[in-house]
């Protein structure tokens, strides 16, 4: 069978039993901070438990590829888009309740939904994610972090739907975390997680997240779509100094640009296509190795085709 007859028999598949919630050729780039990128082959958007078997048993019997979308805060997606199925998960798995200090979430609430929930409920700990603009799902895949804090120092357990259709709760050890990175990804779909968090002051806490927000705003280039850090701090360096010691900041490819105002960020001018954008990851990274002989690496996912090209600087 082609590729396209596999997609359309996957599509007719799931759309049997979550009609209303299945879409064929998708534009992602709506549904991305960078705000470019082609098309999924199919959207589904999953609300309930039973939704993720379907889509397992659809993604095992057609062997087509997926992935999850939280908020599309810290991802590439290809000009040519993905051929397989984009996954979203829906308002059932939003849900957060509050016991004493633990909290029970849903992968796709709102991470800054999250540090609000905890200063409410006068718990410390979660005031670094205020800001963040991802999905508790994407935060915990890639131990999203700022101001000394990250997910792996609150999360207590991590609840996985896996190919092998069954919910797995997983403890802290299990989660592979590391500097921006966890092994998550290896392990399923994130449906829900768990946080232990400490009583605190709330003015406090509020003190720190009005902090953390404002600091954000001055350091940080809100104007233009962007997928936040591009690259991982190298052994404690900031990527962005070190970037915009080598000349980078302003360096433009199509419309993408390294932001003036942050050498780690680059930005959608407007009219960027996402291969301006992988370009441009790749000039900066040959540039910056060319002169300090330091590798970046990309913190940001990059899904989908891209070509890659040597230019001379
Ligand atoms: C302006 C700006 C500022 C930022 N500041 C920071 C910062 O200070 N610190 C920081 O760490 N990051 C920062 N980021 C990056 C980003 O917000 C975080 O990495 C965030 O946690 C990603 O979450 P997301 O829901 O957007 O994930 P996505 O970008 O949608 O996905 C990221 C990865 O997680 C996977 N995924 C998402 N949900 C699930 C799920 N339920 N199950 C399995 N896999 C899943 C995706 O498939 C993908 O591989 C910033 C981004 C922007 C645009």
């Amino acid at each position: 069978m082609n590729e396209e007859r596999v997609i359309e028999k996957a599509f007719v598949g799931l759309s049997r039993k979550m009609s209303g919630r299945v879409f064929r050729d998708v534009s992602l780039a709506k549904r991305v901070t960078f705000r470019v990128g082609g098309p999924a082959s199919i959207l589904a958007t999953a609300d309930t438990i039973s939704d993720l078997r379907l889509l397992f048993q659809i993604v095992e019997r057609y062997r087509i590829p997926y992935f999850v979308l939280g908020k599309g805060s810290n991802i590439l997606v290809s000009d040519k888009g993905f051929k397989g199925i984009a996954i979203e998960l829906g308002p059932n798995f939003k849900k957060i309740s509050v016991d004493g200090r633990y909290i029970q979430t849903g992968a796709a609430a709102a991470l800054s939904t999250l540090s609000q929930v905890a200063w409410k409920n006068s718990l410390k700990g979660f005031a670094f994610a205020v800001g963040i603009p991802g999905s508790l799902g994407g935060a915990l895949v890639m131990n999203a972090g700022a101001h000394g804090g990250c997910m792996a120092n609150i999360v207590n357990t991590v609840t996985v739907y896996t190919p092998n259709c069954e919910l797995r709760v997983l403890n802290k050890t299990e989660l592979g975390f590391g500097y921006r990175t966890s092994s998550l990804l290896s392990y399923g779909i994130i449906v829900e997680a768990m946080t232990r968090l400490e009583p605190g002051d709330p003015d406090r806490i509020r003190f720190l997240m009005e902090r953390y927000f404002r600091r954000r705003k001055e350091v940080q280039p809100f104007e233009y779509p962007t997928a936040g850090s591009i690259f991982k701090n190298v052994s404690g360096i900031s990527s962005g100094k070190v970037i915009d010691e080598v000349g980078c900041k302003g360096l433009t490819i199509g419309g993408a640009q390294v932001s003036s105002k942050h050498g780690n960020f680059i930005v959608n001018l407007g009219n960027a296509k996402a291969q301006d954008i992988y370009s441009l990851i790749g000039e900066v990274r040959r540039r910056v190795y060319g002169r300090k002989r330091i590798l970046l690496e990309p913190e940001i996912i990059i899904l989908g085709e891209f070509e890659d090209e040597q230019r001379n600087s």
